[in-house]
């Protein structure tokens, strides 16, 4: 009998400690970039918002019904690539030759599992794209044509160039020749409830981009990067410079090697290191203890989180 009684209390300690032991904690991101208070109408505003909300919700919900911090991370950019407000799937933004290509990636801080995809152009979803290369393929890095082939493989959605058109974009593409897109990449940071970190990014990179030009956002440790050891991020921002500054991977580490919390590490390089060499941008961090970090040296950047008390943020720009 008292055999039993211990058996019984043990497992009921295991089921507590595998099962609810952190409470889930998400961000997004929707871009950042040089946006003043009164340059969006409200109506816009307000869509953006909603969208953002949208969004994080639904993570929240994958996150506290038990689902995992991947699995949150790929139906929430579902959403924001599913709109046409953001540099993403449907909003992309347009190449110099007029096509819309998608990068995408996505990493795994349990066991640095990683996906990423570059330069597609039928793929409706390409954090799909990325999840199915990191969860289904021995390669973690996958680009144009032979990146599609295998999504088919996968029975991704696919859709026509046609289906990418938005007015604005092409406008977009029309007025802006050789500049910079600087809003609406997407991105999502997510803690589940058994601790796993993981990060998300997606984008259709810089308006007018040539030469088959890639940027951060599908590079694991430049754009995205996730590890239980220490934190997940997402950045958004001109890609080169963040590529150059290694940023989701350099605040890992300066957290690993030199025990920078996460706040102090982001300070560091989005508003030391990156700045130095002329860069502009933010990214969306949690650490494995859930705390969120959301930080831009733009005067604003798309955002929402939800942190371990369930508190839900959404904002823009600088508060
Ligand atoms: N980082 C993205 C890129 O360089 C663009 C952005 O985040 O706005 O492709």
């Amino acid at each position: 009998m008292r055999f039993f009684y211990i058996l019984i209390l043990l497992i009921c300690f295991n089921c507590q400690e595998t099962n609810t032991n952190n409470q889930p904690v998400i961000a997004i991101h929707g871009g950042a970039g040089i946006i003043l208070k009164g340059d969006l109408s409200i109506e816009k505003e307000n869509l953006i918002k909603e969208k953002l909300d949208e969004a994080i919700s639904r993570g929240y919900e994958i996150l506290k019904s038990s689902g995992s911090s991947t699995d949150a991370i790929v139906e929430t950019i579902k959403i924001l690539e599913n709109s046409p407000l953001f540099n993403a799937g449907k909003g992309a933004v347009f190449t110099n030759s007029g096509t819309i290509e998608h990068d995408a990636s996505i990493m795994n801080g349990e066991n640095l599992n990683a996906g990423a995809s570059t330069g597609t152009m039928h793929i409706k979803n390409p954090i799909t794209l990325a999840h199915s290369i990191m969860t289904s393929s021995e390669h973690v890095f996958l680009s144009r044509e032979g990146a599609e082939e295998f999504a088919k493989l996968q029975n991704l959605e696919i859709a026509e160039q046609d289906y990418f058109y938005t007015d604005f974009r092409f406008n977009q593409l029309e007025k802006q020749q050789n500049t910079a897109s600087k809003f609406g990449t997407v991105g999502c940071v997510a803690m589940d409830i058994n601790g796993n970190l993981a990060a998300g990014t997606s984008t259709g990179g810089m308006t007018n981009k040539k030469w088959g030009r890639i940027g951060d956002s599908p590079i694991i440790g430049a754009g995205t990067y996730a590890n239980n050891k220490t934190c997940a991020v997402s950045c958004t921002g001109s890609g080169e410079y963040f590529m150059r500054s290694v940023v989701a991977y350099d605040i890992s580490a300066l957290m690993e090697y030199k025990d920078l919390s996460l706040k102090e590490a982001v300070y560091k390089v989005i508003h030391k290191k990156l700045p130095s060499i002329g860069g502009d941008g933010g990214l969306i961090a949690i650490d494995n203890k859930g705390n969120i970090v959301m930080d831009f040296n733009t005067p604003g950047m798309y955002r929402a989180s939800i942190n371990k008390d369930g508190e839900k943020n959404i904002a823009i720009y600088l508060e």
